[in-house]
């Protein structure tokens, strides 16, 4: 009797995992085959309003994916063609991660809209908010592209009712010299392929070297200045590099090779939780990162970077610490043409890191303009989560605008008063919809920190949040990490690589 219900168990759990197996793939095969196969898009209507979109990245294109862009006819404007999952950008450089999985073209992205959407490959380099003028410029550079320098200086002017500028950061060098001459970024997918190329160029030419010599130990030092999350991550990753792989190709090298991470401030990854920064640190050094907290870096020449360090005296001390591969991740800076745009306008006066917007997104000061993402300066952080969010938001107050203006163009043709009422009902009930501001909903961080460990500091509700981190931790950082990403077609490229890293390890090629 015990034995036949256990059978019986048995048989359900191994029906019940049989059957979730064959749906999970249905189900994969039913989204890949929907995301290559978009139903066909209506043209665009000249009678439609102009939206114009500067930039492709988790601003943009959240809104773009949530836009019914039949309302309008839309421009997007980016020097990028692709949307960038940046989560994953620290692990390019090491090959943990394909480039290609982690970027989706723009043109793949606007053909799964209704309307046709378009898309220039430019770069906004002024806005006149009076006459609704931007001025976009061919974005390749004549110096690395392979084309005509007439090419290179097309420049154009677009038109538009309705702005939406998410153009995001660039790198904050603070003024610091020597950073644009001798550091890498970590920004564009382009900056880790540099950073791979330069780390295996060291490593190699390294090996020409005697193992005593100073200058193999200087090759052999990777500095990482900015202990925030995207410095945490890149340093945690090569060490795993280092230690995982490189040493097998090169025996010994994981003690010779030395991975720096220098911050400014008395801990690392300060947005998180106490606990969670104290276990990161805990275990950054006990991978051997060497972590240098307290360290302004001030300078930086070719071959070695100077630095305030403040002693637990208080006094300060200089120092200058030999360095092979640089990279600058200190946070965010503003773009040229965001604060070419806060100078013309009077409201923007005391706008730092981007310009101020009202609790709609709308930029203080300008008509019908509206800003998202890392361009912004409020007081919700400057992530791919804030961004996203706005996205949303922003598609259905655009939404509800044009609505609003098709009554408003219907209410002019009316002559009975009867209907204009009605219509005037509707509007009204319309423009109440519209007046929900944007209300951040934080959910939490997440970030690798090395040795398969990820720390995690999630919230739900108002109250309710968990910080918790280690291996299982990782686990949770891998899926959260594998939903977040946009398309389906990458979410099954980067559990690929996942699965090829296991399996063949990440290997030493220079590119
Ligand atoms: P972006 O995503 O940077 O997009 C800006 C877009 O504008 C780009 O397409 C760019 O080409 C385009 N552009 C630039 N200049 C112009 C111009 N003049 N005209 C037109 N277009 C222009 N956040 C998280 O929440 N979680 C994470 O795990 C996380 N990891 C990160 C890892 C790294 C390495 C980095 C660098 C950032 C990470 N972030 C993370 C932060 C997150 O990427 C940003 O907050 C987010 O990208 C901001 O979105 P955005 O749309 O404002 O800007
Ligand atoms: P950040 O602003 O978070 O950190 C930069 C760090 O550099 C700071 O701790 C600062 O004290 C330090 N610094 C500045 N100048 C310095 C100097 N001269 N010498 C030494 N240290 C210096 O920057 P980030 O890590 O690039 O992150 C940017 C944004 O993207 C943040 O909002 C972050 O939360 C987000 N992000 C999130 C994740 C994640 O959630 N996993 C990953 C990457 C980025």
């Amino acid at each position: 009797m015990f034995r036949n219900s256990i059978k019986r168990s048995a048989l359900v759990l191994w029906r019940a995992s049989y059957l979730s197996v064959v749906g999970g793939c249905g189900y994969l095969g039913y989204s890949i085959y929907k995301e290559m196969n978009p139903k066909p898009q209506r043209l665009p209507d000249d009678g439609r309003k102009k939206l114009v979109v500067l930039g492709t990245g988790w601003g943009a294109i959240s809104m773009l994916k949530h836009l019914d862009t039949s309302l309008y006819n839309v421009t997007v404007v980016s020097p990028r063609n692709y949307f960038l999952f940046t989560p994953l950008l620290p692990s390019v450089p090491t090959g943990t991660i394909d480039a290609k999985s982690i970027v989706d073209p723009v043109r793949n992205i606007a053909k799964q809209t209704p309307l046709e959407v378009s898309y220039l490959e430019a770069e906004a380099t002024h806005i006149d908010p009076v006459t609704r003028h931007i001025t976009v410029q061919h974005s390749a550079n004549p110096a690395t592209a392979n084309i005509a320098p007439v090419a290179a200086a097309i420049q154009t002017q677009l038109d538009y009712d309705y702005l939406v500028i998410a153009v995001g950061a660039q790198p904050n060098t603070f003024g610091t010299p020597g950073v644009y001459e001798h550091a890498y970024f970590l920004k564009e997918l382009s900056d880790a392929v540099k950073i791979r190329s330069k780390l295996m160029q060291n490593i190699e030419l390294a090996q020409l070297l005697p193992r005593d010599s100073p200058e193999r130990e200087r090759l052999l030092t990777f500095t990482v200045i900015g202990g925030g999350p995207t410095g945490v991550e890149l340093a945690a990753e090569v060490k795993d590099y280092i230690d995982d792989d490189l040493c097998k190709w090169f025996p010994g090298i994981e003690g010779e090779c030395k991975v720096q991470l220098i911050e400014a401030l008395p801990n690392i990854l300060n947005s998180f939780n106490p606990k969670l920064i104290s276990y990161s640190e805990f275990i950054l050094n006990k991978i051997d990162i060497d972590l240098r907290v307290n360290t302004m870096v001030k300078n930086i020449d070719s071959h070695h970077i100077t630095a305030t360090t403040r002693l637990p005296n208080g006094d300060s001390q200089t120092v200058t610490l030999p360095y092979g591969v640089l990279v600058w991740a200190t946070g965010n800076g503003v773009r040229p043409v965001v604060s070419d745009l806060a100078n013309q306008l009077e409201d923007q006066t005391f706008a730092k890191r981007g310009l101020l917007v009202n609790s709609f997104l709308k930029v203080n000061g300008a008509l019908d303009i509206f800003l998202l993402g890392d361009c912004t300066f409020t007081k919700d952080p400057p992530t791919a989560q804030v961004a996203h969010q706005q996205g949303i938001y922003l598609a259905n107050l655009l939404e509800n605008l044009a609505r609003i203006d098709e009554l408003e163009l219907k209410l002019d043709l009316l002559e009975s008063n009867d209907s204009r009422v009605v219509l005037l009902e509707e509007m009204q009930t319309k423009y109440k919809q519209q007046l929900k501001p944007f209300k951040y909903s934080h959910m939490g961080a997440l970030a690798y920190i090395g040795s398969e460990r990820a720390v995690a500091d999630l919230v739900w509700g108002d109250w309710n949040s968990v910080a918790t981190g280690g291996s299982l931790t990782f686990l949770f950082w891998r899926v959260a990490y594998v939903a977040m990403s946009l398309s389906v077609k990458n979410k099954v490229l980067i559990c690929l690589d996942w699965l090829k890293m296991s399996i063949f390890g990440r290997d030493c090629s220079k590119e």
